[in-house]
């Protein structure tokens, strides 16, 4: 029975990388009809924060990747059979699991100071022998290390990995066959003073208790899984299967940053991406569709999500296809669900634009072809906004022709005596050509008044896409703006 979990350490925010490994976990869950987790690991007392928590559960659930067991994602409490699922409520756990391993002599107290440790690092390496540390204390009996500590002085737990002489070879889903040489990491702690416990334990006594059974995480943490392997034999406990994800990359093939551009799941939503384009981008950083489809909702993922096609080379984050794939999600979107999304961006400009669902319906069936993110909204439906009508300086020039004040008079004469609240594109056109011939204005000089009228400005922006929007009565009102 699958059971998989997004482990975040609520340090920041949610960022694509994060995001990805929680879909291909969601995914993998999904598609074997398994249990997804949300676990917090927050032992980092200095760097995790309530509100970093709040975001990321926030951003998840935007995402609509929601778990089974893990915090509430409103009260950000506990919920499920085998929590507490915040490593900082369990620190009893670890601490009965570290006394096993001492116990069983296979971690041991180390008093050892930093500056001993940095002493004995710098005299190795002046000497070419330093390998790992080698603590004086790896060898003391329990009993007499713990007089010692009662005694007062301070120690972490370490791992002995003394007499684990091999090699731990394991086999990656994505990568295929993984091998480490024993030697490569010496003996590191468990705990450190004052009992709070390190990632790589923690990690390891979560998962076996929360019953994982499958690990996809970020290949940042490959080294990681030489120690958690250590500590699974140590327990005696089964190891899950671990697969680890390639990098994701700048265009540059630099490491993904910020300084490209967002890389904040909540920044990405700000600047207008939609929750099913996010998901489709990610999903295809690092997995394949196995008929090569490029857009697909997250069911059509759960549908075809097939491990062997997860990809160990690193993932190229191109930004250009990623807006592009935005556009398609949201000219997917039917009008009134499109009209909800956008509101929050035209509501950033105040603006208010007619309730009635049939224009709405309309003006977005003109605009959606425009628009690649939902922040597009914002230009695209200002000219219809009667408060945002202003007439802009580079206007000045075009409203100074001798044939403009006849033009402007005509537009408007004509639209007022219109029997209809909206004209039509044919009726505007068929409007145009009657100032035309009423004015004997053409060119530039028939087109560039008209523009004015109705947008402020001599350019830009296709009348015959705009003024069927706009309200005869306002159309009205401007061309008296232009004229006054
Ligand atoms: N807290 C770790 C991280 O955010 C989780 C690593 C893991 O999945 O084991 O990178």
């Amino acid at each position: 029975h699958v059971r998989v979990r997004f482990a975040p350490s609520p340090t920041g925010y949610l960022h694509v990388g994060g995001a990805r490994t929680a879909l291909y976990n969601y995914l993998f869950a999904k598609k074997n009809k398994g249990e997804f987790i949300l676990r917090i690991e927050d032992t980092d007392e200095a760097r995790s924060t309530e509100e970093s928590l709040r975001g990321v559960v926030d951003d998840l659930v935007w995402l609509n990747l929601l778990w089974n067991e893990g915090v509430d994602p409103v009260t950000l409490k506990d919920q499920g059979p085998l929590g507490p699922y915040r490593q900082s409520e369990r620190l009893d756990i670890y601490k009965e699991v570290a006394e096993t391993l001492l116990k069983q002599g296979k971690a041991y107290y180390c008093f050892m100071t930093e500056e001993e440790i940095e002493k004995q690092r710098e005299e190795g390496k002046a000497a070419g022998t330093f390998a790992h540390l080698n603590s004086p204390y790896q060898d003391w009996s329990l009993e007499k290390a713990l007089e010692h500590l009662k005694a007062g002085n301070k120690a972490v737990v370490r791992f002995k990995t003394k007499g684990l002489a091999k090699d731990y070879i394991f086999n990656d889903l994505v990568r295929g066959e993984v091998k480490f040489p024993s030697d490569m990491v010496g003996d590191f702690v468990l705990l450190r003073s004052g009992n709070m416990p390190v990632y790589n334990f923690c990690c390891v006594v979560d998962d076996h208790l929360m019953k994982i059974t499958h690990v996809f995480r970020a290949e940042e943490h490959l080294p990681n899984t030489l120690r958690q392997l250590m500590i699974y034999e140590a327990m005696g406990w089964q190891t899950p299967e671990f697969g680890h994800m390639a990098l994701i990359l700048d265009e540059d093939r630099q490491k993904l940053s910020k300084r490209k551009g967002a890389v904040a799941c909540g920044i990405l939503k700000e600047e207008g991406y939609l929750n099913s384009a996010i998901l489709n981008f990610i999903a295809l950083l690092g997995w394949s569709h196995p008929e090569g489809k490029e857009i697909m909702t997250v069911d059509d993922m759960i549908q075809a999500f097939d491990i062997s096609r997860l990809n160990p080379s690193g993932a190229i984050f191109d930004r250009v296809k990623f807006k592009w794939m935005n556009a398609m999600h949201l000219r997917a979107l039917p009008n009134a669900e499109l009209w909800q999304q956008i509101q929050p961006f035209l509501a950033r400009e105040k603006m208010e634009l007619p309730q009635d669902p049939a224009w709405q319906d309309r003006s977005l069936n003109l605009f959606k072809p425009y628009m690649e993110t939902l922040v597009d909204a914002i230009e695209l439906y200002k000219p219809l906004n009667d408060k945002s009508y202003v007439i802009l300086p580079e206007a000045e020039e075009t409203l100074k022709w001798e044939s403009t004040k006849a033009v402007l008079a005509t537009w408007r004469d004509l639209i007022a005596a219109h029997p209809s609240d909206y004209l039509t594109e044919e009726e505007f056109l068929k409007f145009q050509d009657e100032v035309k011939n009423k004015t004997g204005a053409k060119g530039k000089n028939l087109f560039m008044p008209i523009r004015v009228a109705v947008i402020g400005k001599p350019h830009g922006a296709e009348l015959k896409i705009l003024v069927p929007l706009i309200k005869k009565q306002s159309l009205v009102a401007r061309a008296q703006q232009a004229l006054a």
